[in-house]
């Protein structure tokens, strides 16, 4: 197991669910987070738990690629080399049939999963490859493995995810940086809210007759995944509920 004490990670969708997991076990583990969201105050209060210590916070859309780009070359030293990122920022919306789905529903989970962790990557990478270290890891799901009824867009954005991750440790072989894809089954986050816009009743009933995952099941296992040691790269983790089908 490698120390990531004082490494900067930066982490999207840090003001919720895994994301704000993740900010809480590599806190612990002694690194310095980058914490990246569209709600500030929430970033703001997770900062505050944390002690603000080591903690930068960067209010950004990740699907506004000018605002990526000029936030990151802003970055102050020393949070601009980045070390490992944690591209975990996404959304589902809707579960609706193909024939009958919302235009506005597939750009929004197009841009966030897709685009958002392609502007990124493809703005930190270089520097990863320079300074020679780095690690990627993006937040894929069973989604990508399994389509499920009425899921079709949002299973194929986590598909694209797995060939993305795939496609770029192809592209970084001969480097030293390495490309993980984690891929949870049901995990209880405010995601089912968000993906049935605050339809509470819709969204709890989506975790009924099984236990689902924590988001620190999932920030654990990403923790794993960069502790490696640096001649072992964990390629690809699909973590399920022990009663999700
Ligand atoms: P949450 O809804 O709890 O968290 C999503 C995070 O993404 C929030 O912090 C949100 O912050 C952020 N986000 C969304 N859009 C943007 C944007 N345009 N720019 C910046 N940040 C954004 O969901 P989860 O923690 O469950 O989801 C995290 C990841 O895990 C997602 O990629 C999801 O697809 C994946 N996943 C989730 C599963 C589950 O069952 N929950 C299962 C498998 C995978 P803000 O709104 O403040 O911008």
């Amino acid at each position: 197991m490698i120390s990531i004490q004082d490494q900067i990670v930066l982490i999207t969708g840090a003001s919720s669910g895994i994301g704000a997991a993740c900010a809480r076990v590599f806190a612990q583990a002694g690194a310095k987070l980058i914490l990246v969201a569209r709600r500030q105050e929430r970033l703001e209060q997770i900062a505050e738990e944390l002690g603000h210590s080591s903690v930068h916070l960067l209010a950004l859309d990740v699907c506004d690629r000018s605002a990526v780009e000029s936030t990151l070359e802003k970055l102050p030293e020393p949070w601009s080399a980045i070390d490992i990122l944690i591209n975990n920022a996404g959304l589902s919306r809707g579960l609706n049939k193909f024939q009958e789905g919302d235009f506005q529903d597939w750009e929004e989970m197009i841009d966030t999963n897709l685009k958002g962790l392609l502007y990124l990557t493809r703005y930190i990478v270089p520097g990863m490859i320079s300074r020679g270290k780095g690690h990627i890891v993006n937040l894929g799901s069973t989604a990508g493995h399994y389509t499920y009824p009425n899921g079709n867009v949002y299973c194929a954005t986590k598909a694209a995810v797995r060939v993305i991750s795939e496609g770029l440790k192809q592209d970084l072989l001969g480097t030293p940086v390495r490309v993980s894809s984690v891929d949870p089954g049901l995990v209880e986050t405010e995601f089912s809210q968000v993906r049935f816009r605050g339809d509470g009743d819709r969204a709890k009933k989506v975790y009924q007759g099984l236990t689902p995952l924590t988001p620190a099941d999932v920030a654990d296992v990403i923790l794993f995944c960069v502790t490696r040691p640096l001649h072992v790269n964990v390629s690809e983790v699909l973590l399920m509920p022990t009663d999700q089908a």
